[in-house]
Parts: structure tokens; C-alpha cells; sequence
């Protein structure tokens, strides 16, 4: 991944590292876009997500790898005055990455991918069984450019960045 400061580093993390799901976006193998909700794992620019063997995502990623993956924390409705409907809003903090899926066929990287898909969720390890991992169809994607921003908070103190 690019250069970014720790700050923006630290909005990231922390912005991915609050979400319990992420969306997926990719082109299906109409040329159509399709985005579903994923469970998700990331560390060190790297987003992992896990699927079954088969499907319209995974037939959609072998003919177009790439991908759009958005997380966004969970969201606050605030209002100023309550009777009035536009100073109402919703705010949150959300993060794109884009980049290319590869699908992990090695074992025991598979494993340890388990390892940091779980650790998203709970701190305790797992075993897994030998077929669970074949079975599995591990997404990795290297973060190529990812974006940032905070929503729904007055302009002076809202924060919008963009690297790649
Ligand atoms: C909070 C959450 C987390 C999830 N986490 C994961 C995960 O980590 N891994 C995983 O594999 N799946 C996860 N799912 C399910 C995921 O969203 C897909 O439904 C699933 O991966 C099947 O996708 P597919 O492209 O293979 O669909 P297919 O089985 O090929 O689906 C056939 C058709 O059903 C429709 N469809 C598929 N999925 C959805 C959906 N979610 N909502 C509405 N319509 C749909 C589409 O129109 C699609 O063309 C999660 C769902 C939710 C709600």
C-alpha cells in the first residue's frame, strides 16, 4: 500500500477494526456490479474474506478479480433542533479499499488466514478440521488505495482523505 501517516493509518485501523461486516463490490460476469456483505479479517494492508467454494461472487471474481471493499462503523443519528428534519443527521466513519482478489490454495496459509479472519471477532483460537480448510475459499486482497472518511459532522470538524 501506499505511504499514509499514522493518522490516517490510525483512522483506518480503527475504522475497519470497529466493523462487525464489510460490503464487497465487484463486476459480475454480466459487466453488472454486485456487492454483498462479508465477514472479514485485516492486517498489515491486507483485507481477507472467506466464502464457499462456489457462487456468483466467486464466478464473478475469477473472470474480474478486482474488487471494492467498503466498512462502515456502526452509525449515530444526532439532530440539532428536533422538529427540524435537516439538521438531523447520521454519522458515521467509513473506509474503501480497492484491489485485486487471489485466491489462497496453500494449506497453511489458509489456516492462518482462519486464524486472522477469527481474531476479528475473538480473541480465542480455534483448531480447524482438515476438511473445513479445503473446503473453504480464502480471498486475499492487498490493499492498492483505500480512502477515508467521517460523516455527518459539521464541516469544520469533518475529515476527508484520500491516498493512492
Ligand atoms: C452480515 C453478513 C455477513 C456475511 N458474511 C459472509 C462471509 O463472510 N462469507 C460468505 O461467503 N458469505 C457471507 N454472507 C452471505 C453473503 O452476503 C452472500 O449471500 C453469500 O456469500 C453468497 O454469495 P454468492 O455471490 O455466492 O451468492 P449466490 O448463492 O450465487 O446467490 C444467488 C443470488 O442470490 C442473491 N444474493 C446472494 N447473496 C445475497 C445477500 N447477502 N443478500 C441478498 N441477496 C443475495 C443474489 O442476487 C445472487 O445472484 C454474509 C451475509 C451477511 C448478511
Amino acid at each position: 500500500m501506499v505511504t499514509i501517516t499514522i493518522e490516517e493509518r490510525e483512522f483506518i485501523e480503527g475504522t475497519i477494526k470497529e466493523c462487525k461486516e464489510c460490503f464487497a463490490g465487484m463486476i459480475d460476469t454480466d459487466g453488472l456490479p454486485y456487492v454483498i456483505p462479508m465477514n472479514f479479517g485485516y492486517k498489515d494492508d491486507v483485507v481477507y474474506l472467506h466464502s464457499g467454494p462456489e457462487g456468483t461472487a466467486v464466478r464473478s471474481l475469477e473472470s474480474n478479480p478486482s474488487i471494492c471493499i467498503t466498512f462502515c462503523t456502526p452509525s449515530e443519528i444526532t439532530h440539532q433542533h428536533e422538529e427540524v428534519a435537516c439538521s438531523y443527521r447520521v454519522q458515521g466513519s467509513s473506509v474503501i479499499c480497492r484491489g485485486k482478489v487471489t485466491f489462497v490454495e496453500d494449506f497453511d496459509e489458509k489456516v492462518e488466514i482462519l486464524d486472522i479472519l477469527m481474531a476479528q471477532y475473538t480473541d480465542r483460537p480455534f483448531k480447524y478440521s482438515d476438511p473445513a480448510v479445503r473446503n473453504v475459499k480464502i480471498w486475499k486482497i492487498p490493499v492498492d488505495k483505500v480512502t477515508g472518511k467521517i460523516f455527518g459532522v459539521p464541516y469544520k470538524e469533518s475529515h476527508h482523505f484520500k491516498k493512492d
